[in-house]
């Protein structure tokens, strides 16, 4: 049998290797290496006017941006979130001592259900987290009203949402903050790195102490933090990406249109659909497989890639309410469409370089299991 390639569910955009050596190269003279150098400075003004913001805060990771936006905005008690997500959106709720509430999600998109936020509210409700899963837009506005009727804050997990555009606004300008993560397997990513968008001039500069031990100055220590400081190298692989960023955004569309002429409409096959007024960024393709319509399960079309070297994985799933961690722990949630939808979800390979014969191999793969259109 022929060698077939691995083909593995994102792939790491690199720049040009001339391109990062050069950008580095002035660090031996310098040698000011991490602690808010040059690069660090001016990756966050370079990504507020991309990501038309007012602030961007770097942080080493996108987690601990998270983690310390919720302590900076000094969340308490419950917090409303769903459970279809990464399990650092949990992470970052629970380890900053408060309680996830879980709600269930919107069948269309994957983002949280706005109809069923308000029945969860309770008096011990100070925000709700929603997460931009594989990009999709949250309902921005409803739940901006439902906020501001009951006094909540919204941080948004942007991590998947990076360069995504809302009636030409960035998507980092809603709620009270957005976490942005640039893992290397993110649309940009900075090796690893985060990021915090918000117009509150308060917050940004809580979040420069918070990151660096609570330091103020010399002397003066006034906030409780870790260390979650993005380094000059990882400043500049952002640089880097960034200029590359228009590129990568086109030849991932160019990827997303193939997987849809060839999967859309397959009886059993559920894929998301545009959203009106939203300049999407093609970060992921998620396939939701009926089995009852499809004839297979998603279990069976990701054993069937496998078996050709091609690595989907089922983003998300187990929900993070059903992690071991997590089980009984907070009150059972009623999230149906969660469940039904992390049973069946399948995240297609996905990335830049990714071939068209490749995305014809996968597709291929795919139809051959199906009972015909
Ligand atoms: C990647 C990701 C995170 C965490 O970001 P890191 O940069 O890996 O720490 C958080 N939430 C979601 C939804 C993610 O996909």
């Amino acid at each position: 049998m022929k060698e077939e390639k691995t083909i593995l569910v994102a792939r790491s955009s690199m720049p040009p290797f001339e391109e990062y050596v050069e950008k580095i190269r002035p660090l031996w003279d310098s040698v000011w290496l991490t602690n808010m150098g040059e690069n660090h400075e001016a990756l966050s003004r370079e990504l507020a006017t991309f990501l038309k913001v007012p602030y961007v805060s770097l942080f080493t990771n996108g987690h601990l941006a998270l983690e310390l936006c919720i302590q900076a905005l000094g969340l308490q008690g419950e917090v409303i979130t769903t459970p279809f997500t990464f399990v650092s959106t949990t992470q970052a709720i629970v380890r900053n001592g408060l309680t996830p509430v879980f709600c269930d999600i919107d069948p269309k998109n994957y983002t949280i259900d706005v109809n069923r936020i308000e029945d969860l509210i309770t008096e011990k409700t100070s925000a709700i987290i929603p997460v931009h899963v594989y990009g999709n837009l949250c309902d921005v506005d409803s739940i901006e009203e439902i906020a501001k009727k009951h006094h909540l804050k919204v941080i948004y997990d942007a991590a998947h949402a990076f360069g995504v555009t809302y009636r030409g606004k960035g998507v980092g300008s809603f709620g009270d903050a957005s976490m942005f993560s640039f893992h290397a397997t993110k649309v940009f990513h900075t090796i690893e790195g985060g990021a915090v968008t918000t117009d509150n001039e308060e917050l940004v500069s809580l979040l420069y102490r918070m990151r660096d031990f609570g330091i103020k100055d010399e002397e003066i220590v006034d906030t409780i933090g870790p260390n979650a400081k993005m380094n000059e190298f990882q400043a500049v692989m952002g640089r880097c990406n960034l200029v590359h960023f228009p590129e990568e955004i086109e030849k991932r569309a160019v990827v997303w249109k193939r997987y849809r002429e060839r999967l859309s409409g397959v009886r059993g096959l559920i894929l998301c659909e545009p959203q009106k007024d939203v300049e999407q960024n093609y970060a992921y393709f998620p396939i939701v497989v009926n089995e009852k319509q499809f004839g297979h399960t998603r279990d069976e079309i990701k054993d069937v890639l496998a078996m050709h070297q091609i690595f989907a994985r089922k983003y998300f799933y187990p929900l993070t309410s059903q992690m071991e961690c997590y089980k009984g722990r907070f009150a059972d949630a009623d999230v149906k469409v969660a469940a039904w939808t992390a049973e069946r979800v399948l995240t297609l390979p996905m990335s830049a370089v990714l071939e068209i014969s490749d995305v014809d191999r996968i597709c291929d793969l795919i139809l051959s299991l199906s009972d015909g259109k």
